[in-house]
């Protein structure tokens, strides 16, 4: 007998057939003998329509209210799988987030989670039921309710699995585990067996969307090993986990794409000291999120500045650069969207030569052109046309081999 903490995302119980098909799963974990706490997310476009919902009653909402709102698609979900459940004759017993003992910080849409007394979660187990908990949300310590981010039942689970000591954390999706490409850019991609938390977060933040980052994050500061899996079918998923020395000998774990960025270049800035604290200040305080900065060496006393945003941030953006043109005495700026951004991520650059030079030829026998280069310890990403992403994608993944 095992204590298992199993999460279901979106389209897991997407309708009410695949309900019924996760409900026939920890029916069968139950058979086997098996603690369970199963955290699940609102039914698929759920979350989506209910925000939609809010903006078109008042497009000021309030967070709080909208955390009021928002957090009711999960709890749709977890009385819906009790149900489904009981049909099958197992005894189980939905929880919100507040009743699991979920204690977050203040700050509603986006909360952290401080705590968690899951008096009532032992409890209920200990009377032999499966227990639901609703993914996404918790409360704060005045009890109002507050959610986590969106994709945050994800973080409901790995946190659940750490204050219970469960034995095993698995998050079921709708794919088989993490690859080392797009399975829909790269055909022969592979699945990953075993994957270090680093990895897996560079991989989560570059838009491998797997998994939420801030919950990869969570499980690497709490040390909760876990496997993403597949729903709709029994293969193995991919372990991710703390790292251990063998996982270097392997080069790189993936490539990932990111599509819908800008580069902006802001052209003749006088080079002195605060123009880029005054430019990415107002960028911050305008809400847009600055991924890439390159400042190039100056000549005659001014300089370029290039970085790059996510593509829906661009009108906003725009706005604080002209002014910030202006104010400056910058000499203009160029802007473009049509950006993506490839990255190569391994914990095996660190100890492996000339990852950049097969990354940079492998491009250059493709003729796709490099627009900005940045690495770090384990990752190298460059900027390129979004057009050429894709084939980017397949001809680095070639080139290290990465394939079936
Ligand atoms: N339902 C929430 C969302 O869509 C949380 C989640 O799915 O993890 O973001
Ligand atoms: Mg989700």
């Amino acid at each position: 007998m095992s204590f298992l903490v199993q999460k279901y995302g979106g389209t897991s119980v997407g309708n009410p057939e695949r309900i019924r098909n996760v409900a026939n799963r920890v029916a069968e974990s139950h058979k086997a003998g098996h603690r369970l706490v199963i955290v699940v997310s609102a039914m698929s476009g759920v979350t989506d329509s209910l925000i939609k919902l809010a903006k078109e009653v008042n497009p000021e909402a309030t967070a709080r209210e909208v955390d009021v709102l928002v957090s009711t698609g999960e709890q749709q979900t977890i009385a819906l799988l009790a149900m489904a459940l009981h049909g099958l004759g197992v005894p189980a017993v939905s929880l919100t987030g507040a009743q699991a003992g979920i204690v977050t910080d203040r700050i509603h849409t986006k909360a952290k989670i401080l705590n968690i007394t899951p008096k009532k979660v032992f409890e209920h187990l200990d009377s032999g039921h499966v227990v639901i908990v609703a993914g996404f949300q918790g409360q704060n310590e005045d009890g109002h309710i507050t959610t986590l981010g969106r994709g945050g039942s994800d973080l409901t689970a790995i946190a659940m699995a750490a204050a219970l000591k469960a034995d095993t954390c698995e998050i079921y999706t709708d794919v088989d585990g993490v690859y080392t490409a797009d399975p829909r850019i790269v055909p022969n991609a592979k699945k990953i067996q075993e994957i270090s938390y680093d990895e897996m977060l560079e991989l989560a933040s570059l838009g491998a969307k797997v998994m939420q980052a801030r919950s990869v994050e969570f499980a690497k500061k709490f040390k909760v090993k876990f496997e993403v899996r597949s729903s709709f079918n029994h293969n193995p998923g991919t372990v991710i986990r703390e790292e251990h020395a063998a996982m270097e000998d392997v080069v790189l774990r993936g490539v990932s794409l990111e599509k819908n960025q800008a580069k902006v270049t802001i052209i003749g800035v006088p080079d002195k000291p605060g123009v880029a604290a005054g430019l990415f200040s107002a960028l911050a305080e305008a809400g847009t999120n600055v991924d890439m900065i390159v400042q190039n060496v100056s000549q005659d006393g001014t300089t370029d500045l290039t970085f790059t945003i996510n593509k829906d941030d661009l009108t906003a953006a725009r706005k604080v650069i002209e002014a910030q043109v202006a104010h400056t005495g910058a000499r203009s700026y160029t802007a473009q969207d049509g950006i993506g951004k490839l990255s190569v991520v391994g914990i095996g650059m660190r100890s492996h030569t000339g990852v950049a030079a097969t990354l940079f030829q492998a491009l250059a026998q493709a003729g796709i052109n490099i627009q900005m280069i940045s690495t770090s310890e384990i990752k190298i990403s460059v900027i390129i046309n979004e057009s050429e992403g894709p084939r980017a994608t397949q001809v680095v993944h070639d080139a290290f081999k990465l394939g079936t």
